[in-house]
């Protein structure tokens, strides 16, 4: 098995120099499996390849946009020696056709299988895009239920965020396939684990593992950079983070930041910025304080660490209230 280094696992597109890139054409020319040259669609979204035949786009850290598309979660591909499996579609069906793209540039293997880590708009509104696939939709057996009733909801928002132009072609698709507690799909030469977990960043996360590289796609249950958002519980995320730390995985793909990470430490800071407003919240509490002076004061010492804080923080603040509230 062939092992990367960190400087492997987040190589810059724009930063490849021309002596990277023949390095790299000779790398790809002396084994077909290696190919550290970042992939790129004819328009837009860009995919580094971490580890051999599994590639990942890093989504930016804004909220959506005309500009960016929806273009703002990392998302994942694997390809198998018989098919491939997508992993997150990005916020559009605009950002999912360019991610199809990218996919098309490196493979035409076809795309067997479409998965979702979990409901969040940015993470499954480019599913629509892979449709002409005719792939197997999968996800958590909650995420029906839960985008389901939410789906009116995403689609005014994403609509009045995005833009017309952005926000042309997007479909609510539910999986055709939900994981109860665990599956395996065989891509040929390599399988993905699929695992659903207990609720923390949602009540419908799905971690995958890739067999063959040892790859640990943890979508939205790991935040780096982007400051996480609280849509589950936080004691079950605070808990699921500690089974995380334990896990051996040669490396971890967040939903939001880098395009690889390794553990533990890659869960260091969403663990404290959890445990922090944990922590706030339940002393005020104890003291008798309002969600109203929760919000102005629970884990703000984590203000500088995150980017998009003054966007989530004071939802997830009155998220962990009303859990904590009930002790
Ligand atoms: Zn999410």
């Amino acid at each position: 098995m062939t092992k990367f280094a960190p400087h492997d696992l987040c190589c810059v597109p724009c930063q490849i120099s021309r002596q990277d890139f023949l390095r790299a054409a000779l790398a790809l020319a002396a084994s077909p499996l290696l190919r550290f040259v970042p992939a790129k669609a004819a328009e837009g979204v860009e995919v580094s390849e971490i580890a051999p035949g599994v590639f990942v786009h890093q989504g930016r850290y804004e909220l959506q946009s005309p500009e960016n598309r929806g273009d703002m979660a990392n998302a994942s591909f694997v390809v198998g020696t018989d098919s491939v499996a997508v992993i997150d579609t990005l916020g559009s069906a605009v950002a999912g056709r360019e991610l199809r793209a990218a996919i098309r540039a490196v493979t035409d293997k076809p795309i067997r299988y479409v998965i979702n880590t979990h409901m969040h708009p940015d993470h499954v509104f480019g599913d629509a895009a892979f449709k002409q696939d005719n792939p197997t939709f999968v996800g958590h057996y909650k995420l029906a239920r839960g985008l389901g009733s939410r789906a009116e909801r995403y689609l005014a928002i994403n609509k009045m965020m995005l833009g017309d132009a952005a926000f042309e072609g997007i479909e609510i698709i539910l999986p055709t396939l939900a994981v109860e507690t665990s599956t395996t799909l065989d891509l040929g030469g390599r399988s993905l684990v699929l695992e659903t977990q207990r609720t923390a960043h949602t009540d419908n996360d799905l971690t995958i593992t890739d067999t063959a590289t040892d790859t640990l796609f943890l979508g939205d249950l790991l935040f780096s950079v982007h400051v996480p958002t609280l849509d589950g519980s936080i004691k079950g995320w605070l808990a699921l983070l500690d089974d995380l730390a334990g896990k051996k995985a040669a490396r971890v793909v967040p939903g939001h930041g880098p395009h690889a990470m390794e553990l533990p430490e890659a869960l260091t800071p969403e663990q404290r910025y959890l445990a922090t407003i944990a922590a706030d919240v339940r002393k005020l509490i104890k003291d008798g304080k309002t969600l109203e002076d929760a919000t102005k004061t629970a884990g703000f010492s984590e203000r500088d660490a995150w980017k998009l804080f003054d966007h989530y923080h004071v939802r997830n603040v009155t998220a962990a209230f009303a859990e904590l509230e009930w002790e």
